[in-house]
Parts: structure tokens; C-alpha cells; sequence
């Protein structure tokens, strides 16, 4: 069965990207399309993105509260239908979507996403004339008032999805903010965006939505615990089986090591020598001096989820170890201090890039030997899964996605030929060394690191599987409306 299915995000590849939430919004309408399922995204037009927008075409105007007029352009880029929200007076500014060029939240966070839900809500329920999705899947805080705003029109409405990428973030706002958002004063309640006294978008959202998923089953596990939940496990714990885990896929176009433009050399599975030249080339990037031991490297937000913290304290004891070491990444000013004070020590055996550099990644994975991931909790998480792809080995944190994708290079698997890298727990600055001298002996044994390589370069880490689940939650909620 075919049918429309409206998607609102605040993020999306290759358009604007902060994380893995843009990955997935823009990669899963594509898997979705081979389901037989048509996607279109609402997202906002922040600056500089219409100029990318092909056959662009307004579709509808809003008056928001302010007086204010926004307005709807339909478009396509990079294959992806698009709605884009262009309001120049919330989203044409510089800076990322969600902070300013300083690194502070946008003080008007709280309009800026309340309408992109409201204005999903609108194109839920008819606003564009012939344009009726049968489901609308709103992603993270940002667009998680889409079914409130729905729940609190009181006419039809399509079902409803609301996917958690990560609980750490949950757009909690003052209570002053609530009149702004044009609910009824019904909804300033448990039942509604109350949340310990101020309002929470994630939070409502994740009330009124039919089905609410998140990016992996041992994440859906973990957030139902009071340790994982981040003060919303009793809510999701009522939620019953209406909470499910479906891991992330990537998009193996974008990632594929044999058609990689920007990496030194292609290479494949059967062709792993031509790998050594990536490595040669990352060694040149970084002034790392050659020599024959394993490069480990970092792609990732430098904080402490991701337990980057570990890895700076202890830059010291893996070069002792013979590694050297490449990080990529920006985030917590004292652990990017490290880093760098790391390279100070040690320029030719720490070599360190702040900032954003979707190309440099490319590099990484396809020239270092192995990538650190040792997460203090990670919902899917998506470097491991790049790194599968290009042999570059994950060692991670037994946690959420990351415990989900990996498997460890224990006896079992080893003599089932199935590892794909090594996972440790717990999340310590101890046990994650002790993870990298279990891969060093592994490295030394050519042969077998050689296998954990091409196991998880077989890997199916594409949407194929996931786009299906996907597809299959949705059927069962259109099915439910249509009372079949
Ligand atoms: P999260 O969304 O929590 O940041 P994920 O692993 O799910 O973590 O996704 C992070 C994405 O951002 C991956 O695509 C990763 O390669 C990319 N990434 C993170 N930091 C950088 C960086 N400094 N340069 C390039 N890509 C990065």
C-alpha cells in the first residue's frame, strides 16, 4: 500500500547537518520511496538554503501570531521533496539552526520551533489544497509539538510518529513561553506540555504522538530506566509498546569507499592494499610520522556523552601504546583544550583538526585503522556504522546504538567469523584502554584484524532493513485510522 507521509525536521542532510538527526531525515525518505511510501519534509529555511531549492514554489502563507507572514515554497534538493519554511524574520540570521554565531542558544528557539510544528500540523490537515499525508513523523524536540498542535485542533487528523534521536535534548522552555504557543489552556497540564513546571516540546510530543520510536532498541531499553531516562522514563514507560527501537541506516551512495570522490584511493573489500594509501595520505595530512603501528581516530561532537573527556585525559598512555592519534571535532572548550595541548606534546603522533569537516571525515574513516567511540550513552550513534563501511575498526562503548551495531571480537564471534570490532564496558578511562590493548593484539595478528575488517565492511549498514520497519510501523497506524 502506498501513501503520503509528511516528515517535519529540524535538520537535514545535505541542506543544514549539526548531528545524525540530519543524516536520517535526509537519507530515510529516499529508503522509504523503494517502500513505496512518499515522503516530503518541512523543514525551515534558514540563510543561504532557498538559493538551493529546485523548482521552487510557494504553497501557502501563514499569519503567525506576531502578524507576521511566513510562507511555504515547495522544492526539491539532492533528490528530497521539500517544504521549506521561510520566515526570514526567525530563521534568516547567522549561526547554526539552533545557536548563534557565539555558540548561545537563539533566545526565540522556543517561536522558532513551535512554528515549524504548527505550520506541520497545518500541512497535516489540508492546508495545501490536494496534499493529505496519511502520517506525519515529526523528529526530535524541534518538531515534536506537531502532534499537540494536531491533538488540539479537534478535527481529523493523520497518525502521528515522534522519533527520539537523542533524550538530551528536549527544548524545556519557561512557562511565560506557553501563551505564545496558541494552545488552549488545557494543554498547560501533565496531560499536555506541563513538564516540572515549564514546557517541554519533546515532552508533549511524546504524549500526543500515536507512536513514538527512537534509534535503537538498546536505547529504547535504556531510556525507560531512571538513569537513561533524563526525567522522562515514566512517560515513555506508559507508553508501553507504543515505544520502539529502530536502528539508523546510512546512506551507502554518500558513504562507499569504491566511489568515494574525496578520499586518496578507492578501495573495496577484495582491495585492501589500495586502503594504505588513505592511510599514507591521513598520515600526510596530519604531519603524523610513519611508522607501522595503527592510527586511532575521533569524527565526533567533542563532549562528555561522547565520553571525549577519556580520550583526552589519556592521549599520554595511547601514545605510550605506539598509537597515534587523529581527532576531528568541536564541542566542550576544555576537552578541544586537551586535544590540542596533546598535539603540543606530541605533533607528530596527535594530530588534531577543530571544526566541522564533512570531507576531512571521509578521509579519517577510510585512513585510519580504528575509531574511538566510547560513548557515555549513545542513542544509534552513526561513525561506527561509516566506519564498518570503510574498514576502519570500531572500538565502543557497550551502549545504546553503538552495542546494537558492533559486534565484539570475543572467542565466540572470532570462531564465527562475524566480529566487526571491539566493545568494552564499562564507559571507563580504564576499561576503554584496556578495549585499545585488546585491539592492538588483534592489529598484530594481521590476519584476524583483517577480518573484523571485511565482516564489517559486509555489513549491511544501509536504510534497506530499517526503511522496512520504518514502513511497517507506519502501515499498522494508517491501517488503524482506516479501522482495518
Ligand atoms: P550525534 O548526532 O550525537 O552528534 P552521530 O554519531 O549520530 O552523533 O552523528 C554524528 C554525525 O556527525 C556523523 O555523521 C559524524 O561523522 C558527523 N560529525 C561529527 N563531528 C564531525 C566533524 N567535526 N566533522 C565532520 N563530521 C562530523
Amino acid at each position: 500500500m502506498g501513501f503520503d507521509v509528511l516528515s517535519v525536521a529540524s535538520e537535514v542532510f545535505p541542506l543544514v547537518k549539526t548531528g545524525g538527526l540530519a543524516d536520517v531525515a535526509g537519507a530515510l525518505p529516499l529508503a522509504l520511496k523503494r517502500e513505496g511510501i512518499t515522503v516530503r519534509t518541512l523543514m525551515p529555511a534558514y540563510r543561504g538554503l532557498l538559493d538551493r531549492i529546485e523548482n521552487a514554489e510557494t504553497v501557502a502563507e501563514f499569519d503567525d501570531a506576531t502578524g507576521r507572514t511566513a510562507r511555504v515554497i515547495a522544492g526539491r534538493c539532492a533528490g528530497l521533496d521539500l517544504f521549506m519554511l521561510d520566515a526570514p524574520y526567525l530563521y534568516d540570521r547567522a549561526g547554526g539552526p539552533y545557536q548563534g554565531a557565539t555558540g548561545e542558544d537563539h533566545p526565540d528557539n522556543a517561536a522558532r520551533f513551535s512554528l515549524l510544528s504548527k505550520v506541520g500540523a497545518a500541512l497535516a490537515q489540508e492546508a495545501i489544497a490536494g496534499y493529505r499525508p496519511a502520517l506525519v513523523h515529526a523528529h526530535d524536540w524541534q518538531a515534536a509539538l506537531t502532534p499537540v498542535y494536531l491533538a488540539a485542533s479537534n478535527r481529523p487528523s493523520p497518525k502521528t510518529v515522534v522519533t527520539i534521536h537523542n533524550l538530551a535534548f528536549q527544548g524545556n522552555f519557561p512557562s511565560s513561553v506557553f501563551p505564545s504557543l496558541g494552545l488552549p489552556q488545557t494543554h498547560w497540564s501533565i496531560e499536555g506540555v506541563e513538564y516540572y513546571g515549564q514546557v517541554g516540546f519533546l515532552k508533549g510530543g511524546l504524549h500526543a504522538a500515536d507512536a513514538v520510536t527512537t534509534v535503537s532498541p538498546t536505547y529504547a531499553d535504556e531510556i525507560l530506566t531512571p538513569d537513561g531516562g533524563m526525567g522522562l522514563d515514566g512517560l515513555l514507560r506508559g507508553r508501553g509498546e507504543r515505544l520502539v527501537g529502530i536502528v539508523n541506516g546510512i546512506d551507502t551512495d554518500v558513504w562507499n569507499p569504491k566511489t568515494d570522490p574525496v578520499i586518496a584511493q578507492p578501495y573495496d573489500h577484495r582491495d585492501m592494499k589500495a586502503r594504505l594509501q588513505n592511510k599514507r595520505a591521513l598520515e600526510g595530512e596530519f604531519g603524523l610520522r610513519r611508522e607501522s603501528g595503527p592510527i586511532l581516530a575521533v569524527v565526533s561532537r567533542l563532549t562528555w556523552q561522547k565520553g571525549l573527556d577519556l580520550v583526552a585525559e589519556l592521549c599520554d598512555e595511547l601514545v605510550e601504546r605506539g598509537v597515534r592519534l587523529v581527532i576531528v571535532g568541536s564541542g566542550e572548550r576544555m576537552i578541544e583544550g586537551r586535544f590540542l595541548a596533546a598535539h603540543a606534546r606530541h605533533p607528530d603522533r596527535v594530530g588534531v583538526r577543530i571544526g566541522y569537516d564533512e570531507a576531512l571525515s571521509h578521509r579519517v574513516q577510510a585512513g585510519a585503522d580504528a575509531i574511538l567511540v566510547p560513548s557515555r550513552f549513545e542513542p544509534c550513534g552513526l561513525t561506527q556504522l561509516y566506519a564498518l563501511r570503510y574498514g576502519c575498526v570500531p572500538i565502543v562503548a557497550a551502549v545504546g546504538g553503538l552495542a546494537d551495531t558492533i559486534i565484539d571480537a570475543n572467542h565466540a564471534a572470532v570462531t564465527a567469523g562475524c566480529a566487526t570490532g571491539v566493545v568494552f564496558r564499562p564507559v571507563s578511562g580504564e576499561a576503554m584502554l584496556a578495549a585499545v590493548d585488546r585491539a592492538l593484539r588483534i592489529y598484530r595478528h594481521r590476519e584476524l584484524w583483517r577480518s573484523l575488517q571485511v565482516s564489517g565492511m559486509k555489513t549491511d549498514v544501509s536504510w534497506t532493513a530499517s526503511a522496512k520497519l520504518y514502513a511497517d510501523l507506519y502501515r499498522a497506524l494508517v491501517n488503524e485510522t482506516n479501522g482495518s
